[in-house]
Formats: structure tokens, C-alpha cells, sequence
């Protein structure tokens, strides 16, 4: 018999409809049964934290990984519950999931189609996308809501420096309130500053010898860029900044009077420089840094010039050295070749047709087997009612003693939440299927139109999901040395002739393929 290892993850019932780790472990251990395989090992992973840090989830992964590298050979199989609790986006995923196959590893989920066939892997890719797009959905509401918050004056992040949150009855209340000590510091900044002979650093220092603590009993680290943010910072004059620019008026006590506040704006120059970092991105171009120079190899770079009446963006190779070095690109026609270069990628009709049947095989497939394990699941909801009233009506005669009574309601209670929590997890999965290939549709389809719709920071993760290696611009025409994997498997499943899948393991991408320029 195969050995398993089944990885649990621990998260917030409430943020996954109720699912506990118990559960978790329930679906997993009968999915390994399923599968055939004997549990050797349950990792329970049961950090509390309902909105991780990336660190944390990369700390997790690497310490799975580590496990799996320590007990490689002792087991085939790494049973997940879900792949949204085990990876939060596909590069992740890949990537592990790359690193366990060299092991001898298999991952599979216990709730979602996942296997070596191409189907199965495509599943599983598209699965894991739309893990990281709901991912990222999550976090433009939490940002909206963040917004919506300042338009009530209320700041959603952390106090600025001098005010502390408000405690009533253990609880935090909005707005901040000030923070006695530190708001002197404050005053003292904005007083010393508007009367305009002292630097920032000298400020700095001063107040280096007042030993200000913070509400969170730190010592206040003084240097010239924290002053600068203090005057920059309209929250001491009664306002929030919104996203757009606007000044608010917040709910929050003010500290500084406008006209003292006005007065050190009009004095910025003065002192050291406040140190302002290049942003490597830029929303004009989205482009840069994904599409590579055909001669030397390096990522083109953008700029506007100016030129006599207007400015003009355009892409350029910035390597001296380089031929190309003199030649620019305008915007325009670079990203309308590259959304060309979108409309040639996109999966023909056929391909999605041949695609879509070929998963919906498949599924219908999964989906009697899951039909069965319904029934079975409903089976044993019963008998486990069943026993429980006999235990009940037992301990009424006297024949079972109270105490063992109890022990084994409990036990059927604990083994009902199990059974009717697959009745569940069985449902919801039908229903998974569904909007896999709505959003199949949706996606492949349009794929040239989603890049051109999305917002340029949106625009930069779908290149590089599609094109993880980025694209080379012959100085007429782009190619791709490395297509993301989820499209190549559609190619490969279309092209399939078999749904069991007797194609090879190692597919190269298409490499250097140029795309075919429209005849004009
Ligand atoms: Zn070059």
C-alpha cells in the first residue's frame, strides 16, 4: 500500500462557511481512502491569522516543503483540503508542486479534480488562478471599504504619530484621540519650524533629547524625514487625504491652527531634502521591464519626451552598448502589437469546444462518484441518527450507565458534524464546476479585451501570468520564449485524443514562436 501525508490548514470558520479543521481532516482521510492510499502522517498547520502576511504563507510553504524533503521516499501523496487553503496563487503553487514531483510526490485535493491527466492539471491551474483572483478580488473590497471610511472621516489605518486609539470597555472606538505627550512633540515641530530658522535634522535632535514614547510604549526614532512627514501630514490640521487627492474632513480633534500649518507649507524648502524613492512602477507603461530588447537582451524602458508642442510616451532599449540603443518605440505601437499578439494567443473556438467537453467528460465522471458518496454520506447521517436515539432511549432504561451515555453522544455528535459537513462540501462542488467554465469562457475568450480593460497594475499580473518569462520585441513583431502553463495544457488538451490522457509528461513551450502579423 501507497503511504499519504494530509496537510490541514488552519483558517477563520467564519471566512470559509464553517469549515473547521476537523473537517478538513475528515474529507482528507477519506479521500486518501478513496484513493487508496494508507495516512501515515496529519500536519496540522493552526496559526491563527485570518488575513496572513505573505511571509507567513511563505514561511508555511517552505516549512511544508522542508517536512516533504526530510520524509521524502516515506510517502506518494500530499492530500490537501482545498488548494485556496494550501497556496495563495499559482506561482506558489507551481512551484511546490514542481519541487514534490521531483520527490516522488503527488499533491492531490480532497475536494477538487486534480490528477496527473492533462484535464487534471488544467483543472488544477485553473483552480489555483481562480484561488489568486479571488484573492485579489478580496483585497480591492477591502481597500473600497478602507476608502469608504476616510469619505466618513474616519482614518482606517494606523494613529499618525500623537494620537492613540480610543478604549472604551476593552474595546477600540473611533476616532483617535490625542496622545498627550507625543502631541507636544507635534506642536513643538510645526511651532519651531513656522517661525523658519531651524532645519528638520536640528529639530530632530532636539527632540531626541525629550525621550518621547509612543501609546505603545516605543521610543520615538527622531530624523528629518519623520518631522517632514509631521508637517506634511494634514491629519493635525482636522483632515484625511483620500485615494484622489481630496482633503476630508476628519472626526478627529486637530492639534495645529491653519494658519501655522500654512505657514510651514510655504517654508518646505528649508533643511535636508526629504528622500523620495523611485517608484519602479509606472502606470503609463505597463509594458516595461516585461518586453525584452531582441539584440541585447535587456528589458526595454520607457519615457515621455517632449517634443514641440506636446510630449510623447515611447519604449526604448536603454543599454548603450546596445544597436537597438537609439531606436524608440511609441507606446501606441508597441501595446498594440502586443494586443495582436493577445488575439493570436487566444485558444481558437474549437479548442475551447474541444476543451470545455473534454472537462465536462471528465467532470460527469467525478460527479458520479461524488453522487455515490452523497448517498453514502447520507446513509451514514442516518444510521449515526439511528444509533444516537438508541443510546438516548438506552440510558432512559437504565441499560447503558449516564456517564458512558454521554461519552457517546458526544462521540456520534462529533462524527454527524463530519458526515453532514461532506453532505455540504459534496454540493458546493457541483456547483464549482459551473462557474470553472463560465470563467474558462469568459477568460480565454476574451482574453485580448480583459488585458486592454484592466487597470495597469492589473494589466502587469496577467503578463506576467501569461508570459512568466516575459516577451522579446524584434523591433517589429513580439514572441514569447515560455507560455504560462495553463494555456499550454488547453493547446495540449484540445490537441489530446485520448480524455485518460496518454500524452507526455514533459511538454517544451512554444519557444520563440513570432506571432503572424496581420496583412495590411
Ligand atoms: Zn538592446
Amino acid at each position: 500500500m501507497k503511504n499519504a501525508v494530509i496537510y490541514l490548514r488552519y483558517s477563520d470558520p467564519k471566512q470559509t462557511g464553517g469549515i473547521t479543521i476537523e473537517t478538513q481532516e475528515a474529507a482528507c482521510r477519506a479521500a486518501c481512502e478513496r484513493e487508496g492510499y494508507e495516512i501515515v502522517d496529519v500536519l496540522k498547520d493552526e496559526a491563527v491569522s485570518a488575513k496572513e502576511s505573505k511571509d507567513l504563507n511563505k514561511r508555511r510553504l517552505a516549512d511544508l516543503y522542508n517536512y516533504c524533503i526530510q520524509h521524502s521516499g516515506k510517502f506518494e501523496l500530499l492530500m490537501v483540503y482545498k488548494l485556496n487553503r494550501f497556496a495563495r496563487s499559482v506561482e506558489q503553487h507551481s512551484w511546490l508542486r514542481a519541487r514534490l514531483k521531483e520527490h516522488g510526490i503527488l499533491l492531490r485535493s480532497a475536494t477538487e479534480v486534480i490528477n496527473e491527466t492533462p484535464e487534471g492539471k488544467l483543472m488544477e491551474n485553473v483552480l489555483a488562478s481562480i484561488a489568486q483572483f479571488d484573492n485579489d478580488v478580496k483585497s480591492v473590497v477591502v481597500k473600497k471599504n478602507m476608502w469608504q471610511r476616510v469619505e466618513q472621516g474616519l482614518f482606517p489605518f494606523p494613529p499618525p504619530f500623537g494620537y492613540k486609539p480610543q478604549v472604551h470597555e476593552g474595546r477600540k472606538i473611533a476616532p483617535y484621540i490625542l496622545d498627550k505627550e507625543p502631541i507636544e512633540a507635534v506642536k513643538y515641530v510645526f511651532k519651531v519650524f513656522s517661525e523658519g530658522k531651524v532645519s528638520k535634522s536640528l529639530i530632530a535632535s532636539e527632540l531626541k533629547t525629550w525621550k518621547v514614547m509612543t501609546y505603545r510604549g516605543k521610543r520615538v526614532n527622531w530624523t528629518p524625514q519623520l518631522v517632514y512627514r509631521i508637517l506634511k501630514n494634514p491629519y493635525y490640521l482636522g483632515f484625511l487625504r483620500h485615494e484622489d487627492g481630496r482633503l476630508i474632513r476628519g472626526l478627529h480633534e486637530p492639534c495645529i491652527e491653519p494658519e501655522v500649518f500654512e505657514k510651514c507649507q510655504g517654508i518646505q524648502g528649508v533643511g535636508t531634502k526629504p528622500i523620495i524613492y523611485k517608484k519602479s512602477f509606472n502606470e503609463d507603461f505597463p509594458l516595461r521591464g516585461h518586453v525584452y530588447c531582441d539584440s541585447c537582451k535587456k528589458p526595454l524602458t520607457a519615457s515621455w519626451s517632449t517634443g514641440k508642442y506636446k510630449k510623447y510616451p515611447y519604449y526604448y532599449c536603454q543599454n548603450p552598448s546596445c544597436r537597438r540603443s537609439k531606436k524608440t518605440i511609441s507606446k501606441d505601437v508597441l501595446e498594440n502589437e502586443y494586443l495582436e499578439m493577445l488575439t493570436q494567443l487566444k485558444p481558437t473556438e474549437k479548442a475551447i469546444n474541444v476543451f470545455e467537453s473534454k472537462l465536462l467528460k471528465r467532470y460527469k465522471e467525478r460527479e458520479s462518484e461524488l453522487k455515490s458518496d452523497y448517498l453514502n454520506t447520507l446513509k451514514e447521517v442516518q444510521e449515526l441518527e439511528k444509533q444516537e436515539e438508541w443510546v438516548i432511549e438506552s440510558g432512559r432504561k437504565g441499560i447503558i450507565p449516564e456517564h458512558l451515555v454521554k461519552k457517546q453522544i458526544d462521540d456520534l455528535e462529533q462524527q454527524l458534524v463530519f458526515a453532514k459537513a461532506n453532505l455540504n462540501d459534496n454540493y458546493n462542488e457541483e456547483l464549482d464546476v459551473k462557474s470553472l467554465l463560465s470563467f474558462a469562457n469568459s477568460f480565454f475568450v476574451r482574453l485580448d479585451i480583459v488585458w486592454l480593460d484592466a487597470s495597469p497594475k492589473a494589466k502587469v499580473r496577467l503578463q506576467n501570468f501569461l508570459f512568466p518569462n516575459g516577451v522579446i520585441y524584434h523591433y517589429s513583431g513580439l514572441s514569447n520564449t515560455g507560455l504560462c502553463p495553463l494555456f499550454q495544457q488547453i493547446k495540449d488538451v484540445s490537441l489530446s485524443k485520448s480524455v485518460d490522457g496518454d500524452l507526455t509528461e514533459n511538454r517544451t513551450p512554444i519557444a520563440g514562436m513570432k506571432t503572424r502579423r496581420p496583412n495590411r
